[in-house]
């Protein structure tokens, strides 16, 4: 059996210091805010590379506060990319904006510039980009057009943890960048997390208050915000994962390394493209398929456990069906039927690696 996620094994590995963090919490009564919350947030600022880190509930919540916070003006539009999470959208319309759904790269996944370049308007007033599947967003040409027509740009790097484009962590480029700590995640808390990262000393403010009932002392409220906070029992658990994070990345581009010199050459198979400048975290390993579902299906046979991200595109989605967006020919409804995200974790080893590659070759043949 080869598992997609083994969070369990993971665990195992870290157990003695885990569960010692979590016991300092409780003995402490540091549940929210305190110690352990702060240490974290300085930790992961200091670990991206940006000056504020605002923890939050999960990483849905942080897109919201941290679109809300750029007080767009009404009736903006926000363009974010057709393949990624719904948490992506729902953020931009519950922020009170309207989306404009964007197609992909055709190798490498993320957000297309060329599409950007074709939906702006004059309502465009900000960009979500996803650093997919733990590979970095184009960034130069994007900071361009951001520029050029004063577009803000929100990160969403829930796939990205420690990703860099041209040697920069992704979380450092727009005004703002969210990541999620989702169990899932390349770091993950055990239950939900999130956080907001920005050097931006007025956008840090705002994103605090909002999060904690736009509070700036006990009762002294400036606004009207919600409740969005990091428990102190995940802040703790973070914090010592934070610290295995690079080498769990480097198991994850060795996995990946692995497969690219095995399926090279395995004609169903086309594998995904990491750009020269880019340093991928691959969240997942996904590649397209001939005949996707029987792939999928004779994998899971073999004991093989695989995913897709994502089946459906998002505009797509019944939930999204009110746009019109659904452009039959973007690329994303090319690929949705064809990707299959392969096993890529760090419980994998080269021996896993190059079972799943040769029962992918063997079904081929
Ligand atoms: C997981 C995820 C989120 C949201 O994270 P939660 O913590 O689950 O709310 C946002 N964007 C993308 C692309 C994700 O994969």
């Amino acid at each position: 059996m080869i598992k997609f996620l083994d969070l369990q094994k993971q665990y195992t590995s870290i157990k003695n210091e885990i569960d010692e963090a979590v016991k300092s919490v409780i003995n402490e009564s540091a549940f929210i805010g305190g110690k352990y919350v702060k240490i974290f947030e300085e930790e992961f600022a200091k670990y991206i590379g940006v000056k504020y880190c605002i923890s939050v509930g999960n990483g849905t919540d942080a897109l919201e506060i941290a679109i809300e916070g750029l007080d767009l003006p009404k009736g903006s539009e926000i363009i974010v990319p057709g393949n990624s999470f719904i948490a992506s959208g729902e953020a931009a319309t519950r922020a009170g904006n309207k989306i404009v759904f964007s197609d992909c790269h055709r190798e490498n996944y993320t957000i297309s510039i060329d599409d950007i370049k074709r939906k702006i308007t004059s309502n465009t007033s900000a960009i979500v980009l996803v650093h997919l599947y733990g590979h970095p967003c184009n960034m130069d040409p994007i900071l361009e057009i951001a520029n050029k027509y004063g577009i803000k740009i929100i990160e969403d790097c829930a796939h990205a943890h420690g990703a860099e484009y041209k040697g920069q962590r992704v979380g450092t480029f727009g005004n703002a960048a969210i990541f999620s700590f989702f169990p899932g995640k390349n770091l993950g808390a055990y239950g939900d997390g999130g956080a907001i990262l920005t050097n931006d000393e007025n956008l840090a403010k705002r994103y605090r208050m909002t999060a904690n009932h736009g509070r700036i002392s006990k009762y002294e409220h400036e606004l009207e915000g919600r409740n969005s906070r990091l428990d102190g029992i995940q802040a703790a658990i973070l914090s010592v994962k934070l610290k295995y994070l690079d080498a769990w990345t480097d198991r994850r581009i060795e996995n990946a390394r692995n497969y690219y010199e095995l399926l090279e050459n395995c004609a169903g198979i086309v594998l995904p493209k990491c750009e020269e400048w880019a340093k991928h975290v691959y969240y997942v390993f996904v590649v397209r398929a001939q005949n996707r579902d029987e792939l999928l299906h004779y994998l899971n046979c073999k004991g093989i456990e695989t995913s897709i991200h994502y089946p459906v595109p998002l505009p797509k989605l019944k939930a999204y069906e009110y746009l019109h967006q659904n452009e039959e020919d973007m690329f994303i409804n090319t690929i949705s039927g064809e990707i299959l995200s392969l096993p890529v974790g760090e419980h994998l080893v080269k021996r896993d690696i190059e079972q799943i590659a040769s029962c992918i070759t063997g079904f081929y043949n």
